[in-house]
């Protein structure tokens, strides 16, 4: 068998790069600055508006392949290397029955959560497959292999990114690089915040946990994944869910 070639043991001393999509705001900011926190360079993209606080940010679009070429590019120029840690967070949701669910709406959550992950590792791997390193971690969700009434377009598209990951596992595992999903159960955010007390009781009722979780826990599991700790780990779907989705 071949000689396993772990990764130094200092390496978690040395500064990652690191580009968090979708880091302006939510899961992806609480993300961004985890990593910030542990002193990597990290960008995150924006759509609209200025990067956070603290953090510096590249526009992009990742339904448009351009939009993201010159994110990269524009990125790797503020962080003087290739990203060597790519988080695809960017996401959105367009709820609605099958029934009555519209081909717009179907589309636009597959190309922004599904698409929108595979043209960020798409261009992410070009300087990752140079460098024999890289770590991609791509932001889903419980209802991904939970299924979810109402969501059939979301959670399509966060199954989606399971064979995604794994794909790129099985083309790159070889090249030093990892591929990761983080499925997150409900975060507190200003949207979780903002459902009625009767509703979020429903929920709560449901995980195991009793609790929402905070964009901080989900967080640390993507630096985990990104750390030397998580060298080994490839393929997997790590649930932060409170113990939501066990079983599936
Ligand atoms: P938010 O709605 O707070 O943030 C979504 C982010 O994605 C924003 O930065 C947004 O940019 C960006 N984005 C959306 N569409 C695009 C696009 N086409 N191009 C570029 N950027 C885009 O979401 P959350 O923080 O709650 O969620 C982050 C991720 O976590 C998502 O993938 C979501 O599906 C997932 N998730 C969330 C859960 C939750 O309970 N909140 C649970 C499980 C998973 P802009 O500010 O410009 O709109």
């Amino acid at each position: 068998a071949p000689a396993p070639t772990p990764e130094p043991a200092d390496s978690s001393a040395q500064p990652q790069a690191v580009l968090v999509t979708g880091g302006n705001r939510g899961i992806g900011l609480a993300i961004a600055r985890a990593f910030a926190e542990d002193g990597h360079d990290v960008v995150v993209t924006h759509r609209s508006g200025e990067p956070p606080e603290g953090l510096r940010g590249v526009r992009c679009e990742v339904t448009d392949s351009e939009s993201v070429d010159a994110a990269f590019t524009e990125a790797e120029q503020l962080l003087g290397r290739p990203v060597q840690v790519l988080v695809a967070n960017a996401g959105i949701t367009r709820d609605g029955l099958l029934m009555r669910m519209s081909d717009e709406d179907f589309e636009a959550v597959v190309d922004t959560n599904l698409a929108g992950a595979f043209r960020c590792a798409r261009r992410a791997v070009k300087g990752m497959i140079r460098a024999r390193a890289g770590r991609i971690i791509l932001v889903s969700s419980v209802v991904g292999l939970l299924g979810s009434a109402g969501q059939t377009n979301y959670a399509a598209s966060k199954a989606g990114l399971v064979g995604l990951a794994r794909s790129i596992t099985r083309e790159l595992g070889g090249r030093g690089i990892t591929a990761n999903v983080v499925a997150p159960g409900f975060v507190r955010t200003e949207m979780t915040d903002e459902l009625s007390e009767d509703l979020q009781k429903t929920y709560l009722s449901q995980i195991p946990a009793g609790r929402f979780a905070t964009p901080e826990e989900v967080a640390r599991v993507v630096r985990f994944l990104a750390g030397p700790e998580a060298a080994y780990i490839s393929g997997a779907v790590i649930p932060v869910d409170g113990g939501l989705g066990m079983g599936h």
